[in-house]
């Protein structure tokens, strides 16, 4: 997996005959009470010493993330668009600078429902953002949490559903990895000999959760599932020299996992 360009808010690599490109929505500051040990627990006694902050909070990138065979772009998760804090919704800047035009974006497809990864399918004015959209797909266990967002009405028809094990065109394959949300799922992308796992958000906190995989999240919607799917899909990209990009993980989010200890060692690239 080669880098090719990268810019402020995206970074494009060589995938076999695939192009894969981070681009980086934003991010978002988050309280360190969000982070749970095993049971539930917070770190009453302070937070663990390897933690990242700013300012006190951790701040967690929203990156998306396009594959382009050439012909079309998917594009897995849109970020957040207006629909939460103004430190997101730079999606379209970022393909802006990444050179990728929103009409060749034919394909959407999303690892779960949250705000942060659905909302930028429309524009702040209200347009869609990708003219050209031709297949939209949501996790089939998260049909019913789709069709709840009223500000995306008019793709609730649209919207086709999957479930792992499968495949969305010749090189993206979809793993279940349940537990943050209840369909949230995770893409294995190849071409060749080499793949990328695009894991949505099998990691919030990049500067804990390697090395401490048993560490979850408050959102998580079952922690002790988030959690097996955390070690699940980590041992996958680390045991079959697949790259991971990741929504959270600080801007690109692309890097080789390896095994360390009782966790995983993250290498950025
Ligand atoms: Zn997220």
């Amino acid at each position: 997996m080669k880098r090719n360009h990268s810019g402020d808010l995206h970074a494009s690599y060589t995938i076999g005959a695939l192009t894969v490109t981070s681009l980086r929505d934003g991010y978002v500051d988050m309280p360190v009470t969000r982070l749970r040990q095993p049971g539930d627990k917070t770190f009453d006694d302070g937070p663990p010493p390897q933690l990242r902050l700013v300012g006190g909070q951790l701040r967690l990138s929203v990156n998306a993330f396009a594959i382009d065979d050439g012909a079309d772009v998917a594009l897995i998760d849109t970020g957040a668009s207006n629909a939460w804090h103004p430190t997101m919704g730079r999606l379209p800047q970022a393909l802006l600078e990444a050179n990728i035009a929103v009409d060749r974006i034919r394909t959407v497809i999303f690892t779960h429902t949250h705000l942060d990864h659905i909302q930028g399918l429309i524009l702040p004015s209200g347009e869609d953002a990708f003219p050209r959209l031709s297949r939209l797909f949501v996790p089939w266990e998260e049909r019913d949490l789709f069709r709840a967002e009223a500000r995306l009405q008019r793709f609730h028809d649209r919207a086709e559903t999957f479930e792992g094990g499968q495949r969305i065109g010749a090189s993206i394959e979809a793993i279940a990895a349940h537990g943050h949300e209840v369909g949230h799922s995770c893409f294995r992308v190849t071409s060749g000999d080499e793949g990328v796992v695009v894991w949505g958000d099998i990691v919030h906190v990049p500067s804990l959760q390697f090395a401490r995989p048993e560490i979850a999240w408050e959102f998580d919607d079952d922690q002790e599932q988030a959690r097996a799917s955390r070690l699940r899909i980590m041992a996958l990209a680390a045991d079959n020299g697949y790259a991971v990009a990741g929504a959270h993980l600080d801007s690109p989010g692309v890097g080789l996992i390896t095994r360390a200890g009782t966790g995983f060692q993250f290498d950025p690239l």
